[in-house]
């Protein structure tokens, strides 16, 4: 079953993508040799004192894929299924991710293997810096840049900004900001990046409503994870008409055929850290949930939820990956047989990692920009990457997920042919 998340081989899984889109743009071996492995894979174990007085050891983990366009970037997960080879995938789709979007970042993930809604607010904080500082200089606004992922936020991030901050001389520190994005505002942050991968999968959801003339007002969706993507989701798509009537996280499964008020939803699950007991949702089984009939389904928790029989139940129109991995290949392959389009994660996702980058340059700059400012060029660059994944899917008959995989490998391809292998 697609949940059952230990035997299943992510990094292969990237891996066989990558491979088939070598395949098609005739990749260079070399290029797909040096891509196969991340440069550095990073475990530290480090301990800290609970509010028990207990020592509790943690496994931190940092992979960095690739730094051929730029430093490593990519995010940080604090949860109890955190492994090596799932946060090898991750990394590497991140580099495929900045290469789709043209950004000058390389692919990189960490994270902490725990449960973050396990331990007190003074544990995580303790938790978050001591990790900080076993990673020390393996991370750097030029080097390696986290940002949040599942289980971390922008008050995770501000604590590691200010860790890595204190690490450094005292002329430096107002220079290394950048270390981390989607820190809050007031720590330096950009307006917009909360939202941002939400909001990235919406202009592609418009592009491709444009290509196959689908009406927002009246329609409706579902969504499994109601965290910073999901939420978001909801609540953008509910400004143009389209309502929410089942939502899932790891609690469980809730529907409301009138549509949730996404907001309200959002505001709950801050508080109350799920969905659970959320008035207004008449509580339903995960299948019941993949099987609920609807035009828009938003996958927006984990890797590997959508096996051969959710895609098999699945009664939706259109698949926006809002999670990394979310489809897997039996999934996806009965999705496509049965016509239901999927906007592939390296592209759907990508308005996350593409606000961070904006968000780094204002650091960079000591700019702040306007939250129009953010929009408008997030809009633009997410139409141009949903115009060539599509304009490359139909031009080679293939479907956008390789479209976008072979766009990004072409784009790394074309720096290693210049810069050539050292020495
Ligand atoms: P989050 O921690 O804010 O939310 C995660 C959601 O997934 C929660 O609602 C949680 O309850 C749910 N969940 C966890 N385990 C589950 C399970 N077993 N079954 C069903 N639901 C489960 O995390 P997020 O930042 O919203 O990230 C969600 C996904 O989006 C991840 O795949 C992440 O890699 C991807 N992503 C996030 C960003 C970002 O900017 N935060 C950017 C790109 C991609």
């Amino acid at each position: 079953m697609a949940s059952q998340h230990k035997e299943y081989d992510f990094y292969k899984v990237v891996q066989d993508y990558v491979d088939r889109a070598a395949k098609l743009v005739d990749l260079d071996p070399a290029v797909r040799t040096i891509l196969g492995q991340p440069k550095n894979e990073l475990i530290v174990n480090f301990p800290v004192v609970m509010d028990s007085g207990e020592v509790r050891l943690f496994k931190g983990y940092r992979v960095q894929h690739n730094n051929i366009l730029g430093p490593y970037k990519g995010g940080m997960r604090f949860h109890p299924q955190v492994s090596l080879d799932d946060v090898k995938a991750l990394a590497a789709m991140m580099t495929w991710k900045s290469a789709l979007m043209r950004l000058p970042f390389g692919g990189g993930k960490g994270g902490i293997k725990f449960d973050p809604q396990s331990v007190s607010h003074g544990e995580l904080k303790k938790i978050t810096r001591r990790f900080t500082h076993a990673l020390g200089e393996n991370i750097g606004p030029e080097y390696d840049i986290p940002a949040p992922d599942v289980g971390t936020n922008a008050k995770i991030m501000g604590w590691m900004m200010d860790t890595y901050s204190n690490m450094v001389g005292s002329g430096d520190k107002q220079s290394v900001k950048g270390v981390v994005t989607g820190k809050s505002i007031a720590c330096g942050g950009t307006l917009g990046r909360e939202k941002a991968t939400a909001q990235g999968m919406v202009f592609c959801l418009i592009e491709w409503a444009k290509e196959n003339s689908f009406k927002f007002e009246g329609a409706t969706m579902t969504v499994q994870g109601f965290g910073n993507v999901g939420s978001h989701f909801g609540v953008l798509l509910s400004k143009l008409g389209v309502s929410t009537i089942a939502v899932g996280d790891h609690s469980g499964y809730l529907s409301n055929p009138e549509g949730f008020n996404a907001h309200k939803l959002q505001d709950w699950v801050k508080q109350n850290g799920s969905i659970a007991g959320y008035p207004g949702g008449k509580p339903i089984t995960r299948e019941e949930f993949f099987a609920t009939k609807t035009d828009v389904f938003a996958p927006c928790a984990l890797e590997n939820q959508i096996g051969e029989a959710e895609a098999a139940s699945l009664n939706a129109k259109i698949v926006v990956e809002g999670a990394n991995g979310p489809t897997n290949p039996g999934g996806e392959r009965i999705l496509l047989e049965r016509n239901i389009a999927i906007i592939p994660d390296i592209l759907a996702n990508s308005g996350g990692v593409t606000v961070s980058y904006y968000e780094w340059v204002q650091n960079k700059r000591s700019e702040y920009w306007t939250a129009e400012e953010v929009d408008d060029r997030l809009e633009q660059a997410m139409k141009r990457a949903y115009g060539e994944v599509s304009d490359f899917a139909r031009a080679k008959n293939c479907d956008q997920r390789m479209a976008a995989y072979s766009i990004a490998l072409q784009r790394i391809e074309a720096v290693y042919r210049e810069r050539e292998i050292f020495p």
